[in-house]
């Protein structure tokens, strides 16, 4: 595995004009998908973890699974805590080996989310380890953390740039519309927000709520400054759906593992998609 951290992967995807797709694991089958289609296209990539995943199966055999299959192949590919309001998950994920965490505390007001977010970056930083904040409430429903439509509301311009000038952060990650989950409709995205954040931050901006925007939305938000795009929603689909979908076609079989083929090639499938579509097939 090349040795790039987070910050380095983001930087010169932001440089560039591209992105590195981060996508929600959910067991080995899941991140093994990633790494491969990686690999296949040379493109760095972001394995992401929930707090629950993690809590699912526990800190050591993770990263295990991360350094067992980011070790044989050659791209980068970092390990990322996804939204996490826990100083105690983030700790251990520190302790443990991920090379990178987010903290959201976004739904604190400025001065508080300001202040964890700073105690985070100092536990991880003198472990060179990367971090992620949050501004704004991103509508939907992601792990624990439930913001109901009316009480969505995007990132205010100034307060992103007075929030990212009192804290070293490598990532940042503005509420501009997007939501978690599956979309009703189409989505309004303040694009006008987001290249006006990207300007004053001068930060590499994460895109959360990617599953169910359009090729053009993503061009136009990576075009502006999102370096870094989530992909979780499709995922979860996917591993059920490959699973099932097998069962479906071949219900006297009970043999697992070729459910669990089905279920790879059709999460690798949607991965390989995305990373073209991102751009950062090639830049590794
Ligand atoms: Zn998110």
């Amino acid at each position: 595995m090349a040795i790039l951290s987070m910050r380095e992967m983001l930087q010169q995807a932001r440089s560039g004009a591209y992105a590195v797709g981060a996508f929600n694991i959910l067991d080995y089958n899941s991140m093994r998908a990633v790494v491969d289609a990686a690999a296949e296209l040379a493109a760095p990539v972001i394995i992401q973890t929930s707090v629950k995943t993690v809590l699912f199966w526990g800190y050591e055999p993770v990263v295990q699974w991360y350094r067992q299959l980011a070790g044989s192949v050659s791209v980068p590919i970092a390990i990322h805590l996804d939204h996490c309001k826990d100083l105690e998950v983030i700790r251990n994920c520190i302790k443990h080996g991920w090379t990178s965490v987010m903290i959201d505390a976004s739904s604190k007001p400025f001065a508080e989310n300001l202040a964890l977010t700073q105690q985070v970056v100092k536990m991880a930083g003198p472990k060179n380890i990367t971090v992620e904040a949050e501004m704004g409430a991103i509508v939907g429903v992601e792990d624990d953390i439930h913001v109901r439509e009316q009480d969505a509301h995007l990132a205010n311009v100034e307060e992103a740039e007075r929030f990212c000038g009192q804290v070293s952060l490598d990532c940042f990650a503005p509420a501009i519309g997007t939501a978690h989950g599956v979309y009703k409709g189409e989505p309004k995205i303040a694009f006008d927000r987001l290249e006006k954040i990207a300007e004053r931050t001068g930060l590499p901006l994460a895109l959360h709520g990617g599953t169910g925007l359009s090729d053009e939305v993503f061009r136009r938000c990576i075009s502006l400054g999102c370096a870094k795009v989530n992909i979780s929603t499709q995922l979860k689909y996917a591993h059920i759906g490959g699973f099932v979908d097998y069962y479906h076609n071949h219900n006297k079989e009970y043999n697992p593992l070729k459910n669990l083929a089905a279920q790879y090639e059709k999460l690798k499938e949607g991965i390989i998609k995305d990373i073209q579509l991102f751009g950062s097939a090639g830049k590794a």
